[in-house]
């Protein structure tokens, strides 16, 4: 069973519904699962009834969307660089040719609104900030609602930002946290096999897009939304990942995803107790972590809801991945510069507490041999 930080462990409905016949990618019927999908997209994203932000999938991977977001805006970027994601999309940047600025800070660190403000000050202004909400590598969140409210003085600067192991965990709401474009791929909270990448994007970015040159074809983000809109992506979509979608976002807008006594829940409330159990979940894997005398390599305020970074301290992180692989039960060593120095346990998607809780006993056995 998957406990790393992505892809997540997919449910045997889930899976079979990628089992399905292949139908005509021009059919009635394609235009029906594409339009399946936005009641669960627009909640994902937190977007209201009369919302003029859209939604949309494409066939890519989260980082593809790193370029397709980068292609709606002009060239002066400034870049949060907070971990190894958010260092990538800094790197698409500059090879897509922007003028990137980065602010940096030490792994485990979020950038803070202070920080931001001053480089808006001191280097803007930009056409764009990129940022990532959840730093998978070092599971720390930034404090997004924070930073787009000194974005607010900036009315012309795009906010970018990477929700990846982030929506479908934890609360995003595009409109109220003023963000332009957020992208993820479906293989973390959304738990489902990697494959396709979906999107919330503002309508002032869209008209900002429109207006600029065209430089891509397959990741121009005007053709990506206003295809899903036409219900008709010009190229041929992975099909079963649209099938497998439309039917994990029902499951969880029909509560279908949540644990046993909140099954009545659907729509927002049934999106909201996911993120509850999310939130339970951090709370027990940073409790055990605690109980072994291990810290968390953010601190407690910033630790993602989703994946936990634990610093090893004298602990051997590799016999407990190993000892946990022998059970059929996977972690992550450190992501990068941070393997060996620290491990990490992914507690998104549909895990149950239960299964965690089986999963931390299995590591205090490990532990204890
Ligand atoms: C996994 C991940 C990515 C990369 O996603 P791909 O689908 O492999 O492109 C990007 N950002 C974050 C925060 C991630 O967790």
């Amino acid at each position: 069973m998957l406990w790393i930080p992505g892809p997540t462990e997919v449910r045997p409905e889930i899976l079979a519904e990628f089992a399905r016949p292949t139908i005509g990618h021009r059919s009635p019927a394609m235009g029906e699962l594409i339009e399946r999908l936005d009641p669960g997209l627009r909640l994902a994203f937190g977007l209201e009834a009369g919302s003029d932000s859209h939604v949309a999938a494409h066939t890519t991977t989260a980082s593809g969307l790193m370029e397709t977001a980068l292609f709606g805006v002009g060239p002066k970027v400034l870049s949060l660089v907070i971990g190894a994601f958010s260092k990538r999309f800094a790197q698409i940047a500059e090879i897509l040719g922007k003028d990137v600025t980065k602010l940096e800070v030490p792994m485990g660190q979020v950038v803070t609104p202070e920080m931001l403000s001053q480089a808006l000050d001191e280097n803007g202004p930009f056409d764009a900030v990129t940022v990532v909400w959840n730093e998978t590598s070092t599971g720390t969140s930034n404090p997004i609602p924070a930073l787009a409210e000194v974005l607010r003085a900036h009315p012309d600067t795009r906010l970018l930002v990477d929700v990846v192991s982030w929506i479908a965990g934890a609360p995003i709401d595009l409109d109220q946290h003023r963000i332009d474009f957020a992208f993820a791929g479906v293989q973390k909270a959304l738990a489902l096999p990697p494959g396709i990448a979906v999107c919330g994007v503002s309508d002032r970015y869209l008209e900002g897009a429109r207006k600029l040159e065209r430089r891509t074809w397959y990741h121009d983000p005007v053709m990506v939304v206003e295809g899903h809109a036409d219900r008709k992506t010009p190229m041929t979509p992975a099909i079963p990942h649209y099938t497998g979608l439309a039917k994990q976002l029902e499951d969880i807008s029909n509560g279908v995803t949540l644990p046993e006594a909140e099954r009545g829940k659907s729509g927002v409330d049934a999106w909201n107790a996911r993120f509850a159990k999310h939130a339970r979940m951090q709370a027990s894997t940073a409790a055990w972590a605690a109980g072994h005398g291990l810290s968390l390599l953010p601190s407690p305020e910033f630790a993602s809801p989703t994946v936990s970074c634990i610093q090893v301290g004298d602990l051997d992180v590799g016999a407990l991945v190993k000892g946990l692989k022998a059970r059929d039960l996977e972690i992550s060593n450190g992501y990068g510069d941070l393997k060996g120095k620290t491990f990490r346990i992914g507690h998104m998607g549909d895990h149950t507490e239960d299964g965690l809780n089986a999963l931390l006993q299995a590591a205090d056995e490990v532990l204890a041999s």
